[in-house]
């Protein structure tokens, strides 16, 4: 979230939105202490792949995307990133299987010649508190007919129903293309999955998103920016969701100063099943 004091507008961005579907906290942390959340070795994997896509929709040899994805990936290395439970030994194998599936599988079907990495930013007609709320972000790939698509390289295939009826990336870039290109809705969203694997697997998962869906993203913004105003992002703590996936020390950055705070490894670890466990003596 970015205040703009001049026009009174605040920006907010469909990740972050994102963050506090899955956990208030998590995204207040983001913007309490940005400087904590860094890359992975997930992620920059992604940006490797991405980066390949970049280039081979700026009109470099398809042949070429898994070398140019690899040596963007090599640079990434020399930063420091978080480790979580990929397998190091495989990621160069994946890298090349994720840049052939995306080859084989989903370059052919996209429509060349649209704006790659597309930077966007839109009002909501929402007003809160004396500001006007805007959204903004960047998109993958918006193809000449105002097709978007977005690149994931993922652990496993999307569930598209999931997918359509949740979506807030896909709600979000649907209504700053209708606000930028005068567009009708509906607007067709497309995921380009690649499955991080060593067979070559990639998915295509279209979505569709009609003006209801904005209305909804304006209802479910409003109490969003008005928590954040309210409460503030450095004196209290948001609402706590530890039951995501993402709650762990692996996946989450700000783990040591939340629930990493108050339990241990061994609190969270499942005693052995069957095995009563050994009550203690009152204390004296
Ligand atoms: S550790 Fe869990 S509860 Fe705390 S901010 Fe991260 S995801 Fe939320």
């Amino acid at each position: 979230m970015r205040f703009d004091f001049n026009n009174s507008r605040v920006y907010v961005r469909q990740s972050w939105l994102n963050d506090l579907v899955i956990c208030p906290e998590r995204a207040r942390f983001k913007l309490a202490k940005p400087n904590m959340s860094g890359p992975s070795d997930a992620t920059i994997m992604g940006t490797a792949l991405h980066y390949g896509i970049e280039q081979v929709l700026s009109g470099e040899s398809p042949d070429n995307m898994a070398k140019l994805a690899l040596e963007h990936w090599e640079e990434l290395k020399t930063k420091p990133f978080k480790v979580t439970n990929l397998d190091p030994d495989a990621a160069v194998e994946q890298i090349e299987s994720m840049a052939t599936a995306f080859i084989d599988d989903i370059l052919p079907t996209v429509k060349i010649g649209g704006d790659i990495e597309h930077r966007f930013s839109f009002p909501l007609n929402l007003q809160i508190e004396g500001w006007d709320v805007w959204c903004e972000g960047t998109m993958d790939y918006v193809d000449p007919d105002g097709v978007i698509w977005d690149w994931k390289t993922a652990s496993r295939s999307y569930y598209a129903k999931d997918k359509q009826s949740q979506s807030i990336q896909a709600t979000v870039y649907a209504s700053a293309i209708v606000y930028e290109r005068k567009l009708e809705y509906p607007v067709d969203f497309r995921y380009g999955v690649m499955v991080r694997q060593l067979k070559p697997k990639a998915q295509i998962v279209y979505m569709r998103r009609t003006e209801d869906h904005h209305t909804w993203l304006m209802h479910t913004v409003k109490p969003a920016i008005q928590t954040a105003l309210r409460l503030g992002v450095n004196e209290s703590n948001w609402l706590i969701n530890d039951t995501s996936a993402l709650c762990s020390s692996k996946w989450c950055d700000y783990w040591s100063l939340c629930k990493g705070a108050f339990l241990s490894e061994h609190s969270m670890s499942l005693p052995l099943q069957g095995q009563p466990v050994e009550i203690s003596k009152e204390k004296n």
